[in-house]
Order: structure tokens, then sequence, then C-alpha cells
């Protein structure tokens, strides 16, 4: 997987690189679904969610540009596979998922795997988490209708980056935001960003 489906195709963070070879994907899913682990393709993980391919969990990483000691922000958490892959580049991950089951279950998986640098929080990602703000980098895994959620912006440590695919009239797109700037990735498929109630 490393070799074809990440360096092959312009990944070349080599700490991300690591992170991917390490974390052992397969153990992220239900357990029908294991043999397909390492296919090029996103995968169901229950709930309707699912968990991305290989090289978009690897992109979204190499786009925050870590170097080890931030602490991370992921909205969505799903299986817990990326904040895994998160966990092994930077000091501390915080991430926040709407269902209940899912965070159990990623809770569980990553407590058995020892990553004991990784909170999963229940609730609505939209809002962040304003009590361990400012962020070294946000990763959010689900479709953002325009533009991401506003307070997240204000939970970004300055120079650090925003990643979030958007949908912009019917366009899926993957988007970084950092100082102000933004930039346009590359097309993507995710599950969209609920908007609880506020
Ligand atoms: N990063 C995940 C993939 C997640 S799929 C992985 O590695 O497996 C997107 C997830 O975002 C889903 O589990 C969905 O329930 C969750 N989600 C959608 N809207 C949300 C919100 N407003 N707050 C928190 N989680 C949300």
């Amino acid at each position: 997987m490393v070799e074809r489906q990440l360096r092959r195709r312009g990944i070349e963070d080599e700490r991300v690189l690591a992170a991917m070879e390490e974390v052992p994907r397969e153990l992220f899913l239900p357990e029908d679904m294991r043999d397909r682990a390492y296919r090029d393709g996103a995968l169901r993980i229950g709930e309707g969610q699912t968990m991305s391919q290989p090289w978009i969990v690897a992109c979204m990483a190499q786009l925050l540009e870590l170097k080890g000691d931030e602490t991370v922000l992921e909205v969505g958490t799903g299986s817990g596979y990326a904040a895994a892959v998160l966990s092994r580049i930077c000091g501390e991950v915080i991430t926040i998922e709407r269902f209940e089951s899912l965070a159990e279950g990623a809770r569980q998986v990553l407590s058995e795997l020892g990553y004991d640098n990784v909170e999963v929080r229940v609730g609505d990602g939209a809002k962040g988490a304003p009590d361990r703000a400012p962020f070294g980098g946000i990763s959010v895994t689900a479709t953002a209708l325009d533009a991401p959620p506003a307070p997240l912006f204000e939970q970004l440590a300055p120079g650090a980056a925003l990643v979030c695919p958007v949908d912009r009239a019917g366009r899926e797109l993957l988007m970084r935001y950092r100082d102000g700037q933004e930039e346009a990735i590359v097309p993507v498929r995710f599950v969209p960003l609920v908007a609880d109630e506020p």
C-alpha cells in the first residue's frame, strides 16, 4: 500500500509514510471487511459512514505539515483510523464524532493499540473543541457546504492549516486553508458534515 498507493502518487512526507506503514488499518474495520483493508478505496464502517481511501488519509495528513509536537483537531472520528495515523505524527489528537457507537469503537481500538495521545469526544465537531484551542492543525473528514464551519477557523493557530472537503455548487473539493489563504487540492467524495442544532 505505501509503495503503490502512496509513494508513487505523490505522498513524500516520510513521517506520514511511516505512520501509514505502522497503523494496522484492518483493526479499525468491522470483521467482515478486514480482508479488504488495504484496497485502494473507501470502506463501510457502520452507521452509513465510511473510512477514507488510504491515499486520502495520507494526503490530508501531509497537507497539515506537522512537525511533531502539535495538538491536532479532527472532525469526524468514524473508525478512528485517520486519528490513529495523525497521532503518530503530532503530540496529541482531539477527535470528535456524532455517533456514540463509532466513537466507542474508535476509543476501544485506539486503546488496544496503546495510542494514548488521542482523545475521542462525542458531539458536534462543527463547534470544534474551544477548551483545547488553538490547534496546530485541523482535519475535517466530512464535506462542509460552501465553507468549513467558522468556529474551526477561530481555533486554528497562526500559520497552522485547516484541511476540509467543501461542496461548492455540487463540486466536492479538498481544500486547505492557512493564514487567510485557500488552496484547492483535489476533487474528492466524502460523507456530508452534518450540522446539528446550534
Ligand atoms: N476519519 C474517519 C472517516 C470518517 S467519515 C476514519 O478514518 O474512519 C466522517 C465521519 O464524520 C462520520 O463518522 C460522521 O458520523 C462524522 N460526522 C459528520 N458530521 C459530523 C459533525 N458535525 N460532528 C462530528 N462528526 C461528524
